[in-house]
């Protein structure tokens, strides 16, 4: 391929990416599918997932182990983005038995995908592993397994723009857990971790947050399952314990609730923090906020106590 620079890639697969502007054109033909027009390959029949806004400076081709070809192309537009004003602050915890526990109570539960592809994926391995190695049947099932796989991914992908488009829509400033999720994906539960997209969606979670002017807060992960969120004492839980019972201000709800409510209240002091380098009429301003909201929160509290 001609004016590609091809990348490194798994095997059956391939990426190419073309720099030079004289070497591929977008020709929208106002139907269905569009052309991609690439020097020395020709005109390529694309489907268009959104219109394409400003200029066009590179095209990347990438062909999956699935057999299907997309065309990523990159351009120039730049939006600007306006500051969110911050009116409703949310803190939320994650873990493997409900992937999400904001704030404000409300939990997301682990999908658990690998546990649904899990039977099919097997079946279609165990059965490829039979073929002779070089073969058609070998790649015919190599294919179909390939397929598979891409379908479990998409359907992590989704799960994961769906739970963050609701907090970037929804709240001004979200607050989460500094967590290197790389370091547990190698670990014990990595395969969990994995499973239940922790890190994509911390990862997407702060992207969205901020590309709608909103706020994202990554709060010290340290202390936030044991410190109560409403006094501050220390209660230490073994992992299989999931209620959070303060003996001194005799608080007792969920434990992944306690520690959302934890990360609330560390994101408002990161807010408050923040605001204090910033100009004083922002910050007067802001203060009023951000106590307001602290009052709010424990307007909450009491009242999911009842
Ligand atoms: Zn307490």
């Amino acid at each position: 391929m001609r004016n590609f620079s091809n990348l490194r890639t798994p095997r059956n697969s391939f990426v190419g990416v073309c720099q030079n502007q004289s070497g591929f054109k977008l020709i929208l033909t106002g139907k269905r599918c569009q052309t991609l027009k690439l020097s020395k390959i020709g005109n390529i029949r694309i489907r268009c997932h959104r219109k394409t806004e400003g200029d066009i400076k590179q095209v990347v081709i990438k062909k999956e182990q699935s057999g299907k070809w997309f065309a990523f192309l990159i351009t120039d537009e730049q939006k600007e983005i306006k500051q969110k004003e911050i009116r409703k602050v949310v803190g939320i915890d994650t873990g493997l038995i409900d992937v999400l526990w904001d704030s404000d109570n409300v939990k997301t539960p682990n999908p658990k995908y690998l546990n649904r592809y899990a039977e099919r994926l097997a079946s279609c391995q165990r059965r490829m592993s039979k073929k002779k190695k070089g073969s058609n049947n070998r790649d015919k099932f190599r294919i179909r397994l390939a397929r598979r796989y891409e379908k479990l991914a998409n359907t992590r992908t989704d799960f994961v723009h769906k739970v963050t488009r609701y907090y970037a829509d929804n709240y001004d400033a979200v607050g989460m857990e500094d967590i290197d999720y790389s370091t547990i994906a190698r670990g014990r539960f990595g395969k969990s971790f994995l499973d239940a997209c922790c890190g994509q969606i911390r990862q997407q979670m702060a992207y969205k947050v901020e590309s709608t002017g909103g706020r994202f807060v990554a709060v010290d992960y340290k202390g936030t399952t044991i410190r109560c969120s409403q006094c501050g004492t220390e209660v230490r839980k073994e992992i299989w314990e999931r209620t959070h019972n303060c003996s001194h201000c005799k608080i007792s709800i969920p434990r992944d609730y306690n520690s959302a409510l934890e990360i609330k209240r560390l994101t408002l002091i990161e807010i408050r923090q923040e605001l204090s380098e910033s100009t004083p009429e922002e910050m007067i301003a802001l203060h009023h906020k951000v106590q307001q909201l602290s009052m709010n929160q424990e307007a909450l509290t009491s009242t999911s106590q009842c």
